[in-house]
């Protein structure tokens, strides 16, 4: 028996031979060490930049080390964006990279290696800086905005003071008798305090104080812009020789009402004298609560947008009724109302009481809904043909007809009913983020790629039968994900085909996804290769 001792890592993989000779011949034998030892991290450098972001480490470690990544000393998960890769193995060492995939501000921060053996442990660590966060400073952004109020505040009070004061002292010496100012300050006993007066309204900074269109998510400031459909004037659907048919208040007859929009009830109705051919058909008439100024505006404009959108997946807008208040717009009628409660419906979960009696409903078939996604596809091909970007795309802004017939149905932004799906930023401005790609979250970009992305999301929620994605974790743990990279998982009924169609919409270089014509090809052949047997709905 040969005994070797005092060997360490650098004796492993070498030769040790044995040679046997006599006075006939000799032999020899040999074979490598194998040495077990721990593992050592014999690299660890600053992130560089290059197809993809890359960590490079080296370790070696006898049997192969276990990796684990911590950012600020809270676990990395790894995934398809973030990843650890191994490109050369030397001896018991292995060299690779933490890769990043267009990391953002998030990813920025110490990054710890910890490799893990049977014989011990090691860790390093190294700082990493890939981006800024989209507005620095923030922070003293909002501590100074709160100076301001507090400052601004005890001046209009101190001024309010000093004229109370000069208003006892002289108007009340007025010849005339003059009681206007003072009579205020005795007819109220609150206002004595000038400090009440000024404040009455809010002392405390709010988002539209920090500036009506910036609003904060995290250390994050989001601007909050208009939903500029209405507002580009270059639009093409907003054209100056628009006639929007205007529809007679006695020829509207209201039967029930349908459901509650975000600016008023909907209501299903009969309108006679609409086509030549029938004499009265149903409708559903949108009514608008509160008229203001702006609101009337854009009403206006919503109705011209409509009149111009012409497809057979879109819902078809027959006109206004602006006689007299609430204004009133009038749609086809979908008997099967908005998409997601109809998969709702349609789902495993669905049951429908009826005379006391529990019943399931049928549910939806994989062509079923392979034949409502291609519909929806085909209504938003339309829409990116006339440069029309939709940036509410959902489950619940679509609509389901007869036999199946699936139309777009909604354009405006935000609804009551459906409040969970909107993150609200800035007072009133609602987003629907769990639709929303990484840069229209980040950066509020909405274009034709950042639909591709809803609609890839519209994907998931008709093969979940109508679930909320990402309905386990809450908005801002939804905003952290996705900007980190991290996509819905397949759903259960999903096949590859559609998933992979998903993934194609949910690339995080919007130049990267599917191009939405593809995606409604796509569809449109695996919806051909299984046919949809519609009358199982009844
Ligand atoms: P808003 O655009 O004001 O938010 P919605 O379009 O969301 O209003 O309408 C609210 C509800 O009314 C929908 O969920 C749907 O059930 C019903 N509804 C709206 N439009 C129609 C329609 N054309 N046909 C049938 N039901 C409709």
């Amino acid at each position: 028996m040969l005994r070797l001792s005092n060997l360490s890592s650098l004796d492993h993989n070498s030769k040790i031979s044995c040679t046997a000779e006599n006075i006939v011949g000799g032999k020899e034998s040999s074979l490598l060490l194998d040495i077990l030892f721990p593992p050592k991290i014999t690299k660890l450098s600053e992130a560089i930049p290059d197809h993809h972001w890359c960590i490079p480490f080296s370790v070696s470690g006898n049997p192969e080390p276990e990796l684990q990544w911590f950012l600020d000393d809270e676990v990395v998960t790894e995934g398809l964006y973030i990843m650890t890769m191994i490109h050369d193995i030397t001896e018991r060492e292995y060299h690779g990279c933490l890769q990043l995939d267009s990391p953002t501000h998030f990813n920025n921060g110490r990054y710890r290696l910890v490799a893990k053996n049977e014989f011990g442990m090691d860790q390093r660590e190294v700082e990493a800086h890939f981006m800024h966060k989209p507005i620095e400073g923030l922070c003293l952004h909002f501590v100074i905005v709160q100076v301001y109020v507090v400052v601004g505040i005890a001046a209009v009070a101190f001024t309010g003071f000093l004229l109370m004061l000069i208003i006892l002292k002289f108007g009340g010496n007025s010849k005339f008798g003059i009681k206007g100012p003072s009579s205020v300050i005795s007819n109220d006993d609150d206002s004595a305090s000038p400090l009440h007066h000024v404040s009455n309204g809010s002392n405390t900074p709010s988002s539209s104080e920090m500036g009506p269109d910036a609003v904060i998510i995290g250390m994050t400031k989001i601007p909050v812009i208009e939903n500029p459909q209405y507002f580009r004037s270059t639009n093409s659907l907003l054209k100056t020789d628009t006639f929007v048919q205007h529809i007679k208040r006695h020829n509207i007859v209201l039967k029930r009402e349908l459901g509650e929009g975000a600016f008023g009830k909907v209501f299903l109705a009969e309108c006679y004298n609409l086509s030549p051919d029938q004499e009265k058909i149903l409708v559903a008439v949108k009514t608008l609560k509160e008229a203001s100024e702006n609101a009337r505006k854009d009403f206006h404009r919503e109705a011209e947008l409509l009149t111009n959108l012409q497809h057979e997946h879109i819902v078809t807008f027959y006109g206004v009724c602006v006689e007299s208040d609430p204004l009133i717009m009038v749609f086809e009628y979908m008997k099967h109302g908005d998409l997601n409660k109809f998969l709702r419906a349609h789902g495993p979960d669905a049951v429908l009481m009826a005379e006391g009696q529990t019943t399931r409903p049928v549910e939806l078939t994989q062509s079923q809904m392979l034949h409502i996604a291609q519909q929806i596809a085909s209504g938003m091909v339309y829409l990116a043909s006339q440069h029309f970007v939709h940036r509410d795309l959902a489950t619940r802004n679509c609509l389901v007809g007869e036999n199946l017939l699936v139309k777009i149905g909604d354009f405006g932004m935000s609804r009551d009913v459906y409040s969970t799906d909107y993150y609200r930023v800035g007072g009133h401005t609602m987003l629907p983020i769990r639709w929303m790609p990484p840069e229209s979250i980040m950066y509020r970009k909405f274009t034709t790629e950042s639909d591709v992305w809803s609609l890839g999301v519209v994907l998931w929620e008709i093969f979940t039968y109508g679930k909320q994605p990402w309905y386990q974790l809450s908005n801002n743990e939804v905003i952290e994900c996705i900007t980190q990279g991290r996509v819905l998982q397949r759903p259960r009924t999903c096949p590859k085909e559609v998933y992979d169609l998903m993934l194609g919409c949910w690339q995080r270089e919007p130049h990267m996804r599917l191009n939405i014509k593809e995606i409604h090809g796509l569809l449109l052949n695996l919806a051909k290769a299984s046919p949809v047997y519609l009358d199982i709905l009844g």
